[in-house]
């Protein structure tokens, strides 16, 4: 009996999913059992489908499962504080607005700003949703570097 794949080698066992001999370059060890090739990728790319679809549960508000990898403090939300509330339909960041509210505030989103963006806004998948807040953290770097170099430009202008 030769390998179902390579017809030239002589089978060391079959595979105890779809029952086709396999040869030692082929078969695969899985808690004692071998498999061949196309059943190992059969049987790992299920699981990891489920996973990704159980694991968004973005937008659907206070119900919404927090991802692991997305709890953390959240730069973006916490420099651009109600612009980032919103691109990222998080409309209680616009109370950053109010006078002295707003550093309270800003602090409170870098701290609630993923769970928030998560569970208000319908995200394509973790990955999308890291993309977008590590963006939002670059432009929030950008926007607070640009107002200390303006700050510092007229405080100058001024002394002068
Ligand atoms: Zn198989
Ligand atoms: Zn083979």
């Amino acid at each position: 009996m030769n390998c179902y794949v390579h017809s030239d080698r002589e089978a060391v066992g079959v595979c105890v999913s779809c029952g086709k001999p396999i040869c030692s370059e082929c078969k695969v060890l899985i808690k004692d059992k071998y498999y061949c090739n196309s059943c190992v990728n059969k049987i790992a790319t299920i699981p990891s489908d489920r996973n990704e679809s159980s694991a968004n549960t973005s937008g659907q508000g206070t119900i919404a499962v927090i991802p692991q990898e997305i709890r953390g403090w959240n730069w973006g939300a916490f420099l651009l504080s109600w612009i980032w509330g919103l691109g990222n339909s998080v409309w209680i960041a616009l109370l950053a607005l109010i006078p002295y509210v707003g550093l309270i505030m800003a602090i409170v989103l870098g701290v609630k700003g993923n769970e928030w963006a998560w569970q208000n806004k319908r995200w394509d998948s973790i990955e999308h949703f890291k993309r977008t807040q590590s963006a939002w953290a670059k432009w929030g770097v950008i926007v607070f570097v640009a107002s200390i170099i303006v700050g510092f430009i007229i405080g100058i202008s001024s002394a002068i």
